[in-house]
């Protein structure tokens, strides 16, 4: 039930609706966005509304896709669903797609479609994750379509080779898969960026030639900047992450979470270590409005 945004209109959940020959569920070509509105004093606030925009119009422009709104348009439909749909937290899922009016790789009819929904989506970890941590392990399937000319999309064809390593963790018995790049290095999880804390004091996390650029991730350099903790990007061996004293994902879905193990090997303490838990809770500060913006 409720209502979503489909191509600047407002109808309810199941009338909105798309065709099998949909072009972007054949062949991928399609942009999306994860966006998480937070329970706060003031209502319900999206957190980092035009960055997840901007982003959404990066990717589009980088697949050659030209989105028929305006951001303005785009942001205020995300407002709207998650008011409409009387909402006081929600995840919000933008996505911009090729519609019916052509099919084959040559079609030049494509008319571009623009949705946004919104609903209730609790973690999809266990409640204990965000303390204890998580366990993950390297991937067989990497990023490698991914590098160089696609990390900076949000792209729905980007998106199957997460899925596969996502199911093979899981089939394991861990909770996330962490995937290498076309090199070997570690590259980002699923759908979350990566950060290892050294004994140097000093965290790492991919460069962004790897790995998407999170929102989170940009979040977790400006927290460390006000605690006087130096980032580094760089390029990461799956061995340094083994040997790290902290681990941990960050993603609008995930937020941030603990790594306790990797490929069996025990980090650091084997729980949520003092700087992860630092950051979870200026992250939880941040997006309940109990810091600023
Ligand atoms: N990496 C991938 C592949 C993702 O899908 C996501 C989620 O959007 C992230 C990283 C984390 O990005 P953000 O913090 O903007 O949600």
């Amino acid at each position: 039930d409720g209502v979503i945004w489909l191509d600047g209109e407002l109808i309810p959940w199941r009338e909105a609706q798309t065709h099998v020959l949909t072009h972007t569920l054949h062949y991928g070509m399609g942009v999306f966005e994860g966006v998480r509105a937070y329970e706060t004093d003031n209502g319900a606030q999206i957190f980092r509304l035009q960055e997840h925009t901007d982003r959404l119009f990066r990717s589009a422009h980088i697949l050659g896709m030209k989105i028929p709104f305006t951001k303005e348009q785009i942001n205020e439909a995300q407002k709207q669903v998650v008011r409409e749909n009387n909402l006081s937290s929600a995840y919000l899922r933008p996505m911009c797609f090729y519609g019916s009016e052509g099919m084959g790789l040559r079609a030049d009819n494509l008319k571009v479609h623009c949705m946004v929904a919104a609903w209730e989506w609790p973690s999809y970890m266990a409640p204990e994750a965000k303390e204890q941590g998580i366990k993950i392990r390297t991937s067989s399937y990497t990023r490698h379509h991914v590098n160089i000319t696609m990390c900076k999309a949000k792209a729905n064809g980007n998106y199957m080779n997460s899925m596969l390593a996502l199911r093979e963790a899981l089939d394991s018995g861990c909770e996330e898969a962490l995937l290498l790049d076309n090199e070997g290095y570690v590259a980002e999880g699923s759908g979350e960026n990566i950060f290892i804390l050294k004994d140097d004091g000093i965290l790492y996390t991919p460069e962004l030639t790897s790995c998407l650029e999170g929102i989170t991730r940009d979040t977790i350099f400006r927290f460390a900047s006000e605690l006087g903790i130096e980032v580094r990007e760089k390029r990461i061996t799956r061995d340094e992450v083994y040997v790290a004293e902290e681990a941990f994902f960050t993603g609008t879905a995930a937020e941030v979470l603990p790594i306790r193990e990797h490929d069996g090997r025990i980090i650091g303490s084997g729980k949520r270590g003092p700087v992860t838990a630092k950051m979870q809770s200026m992250y939880f500060d941040q997006v309940s409005g109990k810091r600023e913006q």
